[in-house]
């Protein structure tokens, strides 16, 4: 038996769970479980998926790895059949897998400002996906009160613009089309080596290097930290998707203060404003926590209506989770079954401003990469579900929309 990955959490974690899998590709008989802190409910699918693997492979080794490992390593040590753990920095070195079986734990102090953080390793292919990320920041300098990736991941740290560059190359090379930039916080980009410019220039960087690439997307970003580069190139560059997906966690100055982020409501609003006056067509998406300790239902509603006012089709909802020693969880909580029913609200509201985006594509032409069994996304990262047979995946073809609901595009290829 070869060697199982379970990843959970973001598109970080999934970039180096490729790089684990080529590192760890002699070992036999292997799980590997790259863990997520972010939220209560990552923590226990993880232990939930543990417990499997050892229930299923009882012969197997299970190597914990991943933010929940980094920060509490002792805690998943613990759990049965665990035979290792190994912190954000060890997962990604090549000599930690070649040594794995004489000695299963290594985690390091990551919050040591000298501790050294690999360079990711080159990743060939993302098993099962038609599209491929490629790691450009690690870790984070804020520290949101709610938020423990800082503990899990470090201090901020840039990739340089060759590796970049280099990476999203030979993924070329193998047949993507599209490529994420990934990382934490990428709005801080360059911010540990002012050599290293801005997420707006790099960008333009490996746009300017790769001029086959069809499409260039960008994960997660604060909107507080979004650079005068990066605006330039979404008014003049159509190969970097119209798409924005911004870390806006709240729609109230009040609960935005307490979760110490650096942007206000208005601000979001004019950063989205300005985003559809530059690209009337893009497709915005944000991150937003439902039921911060201290949100009163008029707190609330400060959110509930921004959603609205700002029309966001795209909402990755999380009702709060509590996590360990965060300034959050020392504040008076809401009760679980409020947050949830404020998460499903928002992601009510969130679905009527995506049949009002998707309404309007309907008769229109679209870029559509093809992923798998005749869905896809568009430029706008529009779910998309294709008539007739399916093209390869990865594939991507013009299609004109047909019709739409709330959650997907029906198209046809033109
Ligand atoms: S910016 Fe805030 S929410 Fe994002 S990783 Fe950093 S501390 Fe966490």
């Amino acid at each position: 038996m070869s060697v199982e990955i379970l990843t959970f959490g973001c598109r970080l974690n999934t970039y180096e769970s490729e790089v684990m899998r080529g590192h760890a590709a002699a070992l036999d008989d292997t799980v590997i479980v790259n863990t997520c802190a972010v939220t209560a409910e990552a923590e226990r699918q993880a232990r939930q998926a543990i417990r499997r693997a050892a229930r299923e492979r009882p012969g197997a080794r299970i190597v914990v790895t991943g933010c929940a490992a980094q920060i509490a390593p002792d805690r998943w040590a613990s759990l049965p059949g665990v035979a290792g753990v190994l912190g954000n920095a060890e997962k990604l070195r090549a000599e930690t897998w070649a040594s794995l079986p004489a000695a299963p734990d290594s985690v390091g102090d990551i919050m040591d400002p000298a501790a050294e953080m690999p360079a990711p390793a080159p990743v060939s292919s993302f098993a099962g996906r038609a599209r491929a990320f490629v790691q450009v920041q690690q870790g984070c300098d804020h520290r949101c009160t709610f938020c423990v990736i800082p503990y899990g991941r470090g201090r901020s740290r840039s990739v340089e613009a060759a590796a970049v560059i280099a990476q999203g190359r030979s993924l070329l090379a193998r047949g993507y089309r599209e490529l994420v930039l990934t990382g934490v916080d990428i709005a801080s980009y360059g911010r540990d080596d002012a050599g290293f410019g801005t997420i707006g220039s790099l960008a333009r960087q490996v746009l300017a290097a790769l001029p086959d690439l069809a499409r260039l997307r960008l994960s997660s970003l604060d909107p507080a930290a979004i650079d005068d580069e990066f605006w330039a190139l979404l008014a003049e560059e159509p190969r970097l998707m119209p798409h924005l997906h911004l870390s806006v966690q709240a729609g109230s100055d009040l609960i935005l203060k307490r979760m110490k982020r650096r942007h206000s409501r208005a601000q979001a609003l004019a950063v989205i404003a300005r985003a559809r006056a530059l690209r009337p067509e893009i497709g915005i998406g944000a991150d937003l926590i439902a039921g911060f300790p201290t949100e009163s239902e008029a707190l609330f509603q400060e959110t509930l209506d921004f959603v609205r006012e700002a029309a966001i089709p795209y909402l990755h909802v999380f009702p709060y989770s509590a996590r360990p020693d965060t300034p959050a969880a020392r504040m008076p909580a809401i009760p679980m079954a409020e947050r949830r029913a404020r998460a499903a609200r928002l992601r009510e509201a969130g679905l009527a401003a995506a049949a009002g985006f998707h309404a309007a594509l309907v008769g229109r032409r679209i870029a559509l990469l093809h992923e798998t069994e005749g869905r896809g996304h568009s430029e706008h990262f529009a779910p998309v579900r294709l008539a007739g047979p399916p093209p390869a995946e990865g594939a991507i073809l013009a299609a004109r929309i047909l019709r739409a609901d709330a959650h997907t595009l029906f198209a046809e290829a033109c």
